[in-house]
């Protein structure tokens, strides 16, 4: 294996975990004091390295160090980084025009896109899409269609729910520090219901969990009053957290029953992620709206709302729009990531990476009862740190895990609403051996960290 190639990304970067440096190495101390002199101080890092080349299963530093990556760019690299067929459509659309405004002069990749999504997407209704550049952005606007459709302005979110850092979104996410410490105010009509967290709801059933959401929703805002139910099929950075079987469904049924619009937040768990290529297909749920982003288009930015012909269709022409969204190069991505998640198979690799990851984190939870929870479905999985013999959040425990992992080599992530749960998202190009030395070294990070 030849280890000189480090500067060419993509698909063709050694498969190893190496660390030849201390972590951050000179060059990445050199940027990071070039960076707190140019970047604002409000833009965090998770890792200390800066980045040269990524692809299958690896990050590569400046310094030539190559990290395993566990971590996705937040579930974004799905299809791995500089995917062969996404860098190839990318480089074929730039040459011809990289922008001309959809809403100047459309061209045939938007419409691709737009077909490809009401192919793919739950439920075999009529139905249209609309592309954005972010997944907060996507969310915004799934609540104004929502709105512009019902005549209704009440929006219900969940605890735990993250939906994005603009002002309405902000509004919808639940945690305050860092998302939305000093940002306030924050924009009315958005309330919040009690969600489904088996880990920590004393083991209330699916049904029961909705319910209870259902009660308080119906009692402090009024079925009549709602425009749109957000919410998102498995929990991203609210902590990974799976519903209990039959609470989705028992929410869209009273949604439904009552014209709310029921909106599927599938930035985070799309596009084969979760071992599906939508998280709402786990439960047979069928949206009215779902909201995609993070894992569309290999990479580049892009972000999309789909659903419902009669819903989608009824703002106003000039009422939906931006720039930006729905850029010819991410349309081409985002055609290559769907390609490249059908041809290898990548929605039976989530559930297969899945089964691997936790096998491994099973075997560590055994002798380790700071894990108190594993959960997650196919390549979307996490392990809830806490005090040994109780259910009380450890987030410092899990911060010295995840500062471990690092200079182990493993780019992992944190979330969750009390900074307790480590999550894993590696990429669905990373091969097998890299996934068991990852767990490998999770393990002596866990017997290390005591
Ligand atoms: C990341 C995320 C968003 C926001 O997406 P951006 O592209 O960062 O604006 C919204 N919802 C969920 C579930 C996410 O994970």
């Amino acid at each position: 294996m030849t280890m000189s190639t480090v500067s060419t990304g993509g698909p063709t970067l050694p498969q190893v975990r190496r660390l030849v440096t201390d972590t951050p190495g000179p060059r990445s101390r050199a940027l990071a004091e070039r960076r707190s002199a140019a970047v604002a101080a409000a833009v965090g890092s998770v890792m200390p390295v800066y980045a040269a080349a990524a692809g299958g299963g690896v990050v590569v530093d400046v310094d030539g160090n190559s990290f395993i990556d566990l971590g996705s760019g937040i579930a974004v690299t799905s299809v791995g980084n500089s995917a062969p067929m996404v860098t190839e459509a990318v480089a074929e659309q730039v040459q011809q025009f990289t922008h001309t405004c959809f809403m100047v002069t459309p061209y045939d990749g938007y419409v691709a896109v737009a077909e490809m999504l009401n192919m793919i997407t739950p439920g075999r209704h009529e139905k249209r899409s609309v592309l954005f550049n972010s997944g907060a952005e996507a969310v915004e606007n799934a609540v104004k269609i929502a709105r512009s459709a019902t005549r209704r302005s009440a929006v219900a979110v969940f605890d735990h729910a993250y939906h994005g850092r603009t002002s309405l979104t902000m509004a919808m996410t639940a945690k305050s520090m860092p998302y939305k410490h000093g940002f306030g105010p924050f924009a009315p009509e958005v309330y919040r219901a009690p969600l489904s967290y088996p880990y920590r709801d004393g083991g209330l059933d699916g049904p029961a969990a909705a319910a209870r959401a259902i009660d308080q929703l119906e009692r402090q805002v009024g079925a009549e009053n709602l425009a749109a139910v957000v919410i998102e099929p498995i929990q991203g950075e609210g902590g990974f957290v799976v519903p209990a079987p039959g609470f989705l469904p028992a929410l869209a049924s009273w949604a439904r029953h009552h014209g709310i619009v029921f909106v599927a937040d599938e930035v985070q768990t799309g596009f084969a992620r979760t071992g599906a290529m939508f998280a709402v297909e786990h439960e047979d749920v069928v949206p009215d709206l779902i909201v995609t982003a993070k894992g569309i288009a290999g990479g580049l930015p892009l972000a999309a709302v789909t659903g419902r012909a009669d819903l989608m269709d009824a703002p106003h022409t000039g009422g939906l729009g931006g720039t930006y969204g729905g850029n010819p190069v991410a349309c081409a991505a985002a055609l290559a990531t769907v390609a490249t998640i059908e041809q290898d198979g990548l929605v039976a690799r989530a559930t297969a990476i899945g089964d691997r990851l936790l096998a491994g984190l099973r075997t560590i939870q055994a002798a380790d009862p700071r894990i108190g929870d594993l959960r997650g479905r196919g390549a979307m999985i996490a392990a809830e740190i806490v005090r040994s013999g109780s259910t009380e959040p450890d987030p410092d425990t899990t911060k010295a895990l995840a500062a471990a992992s690092h200079r182990a080599g493993l780019i992992v992530l944190t979330c969750g609403s009390y900074g307790n749960v480590l999550r894993f998202l590696p990429p669905l190009t990373i091969g097998d051996a890299l996934l068991a030395e990852a767990l490998d070294v999770l393990a002596d990070v866990f017997a290390a960290t005591r």
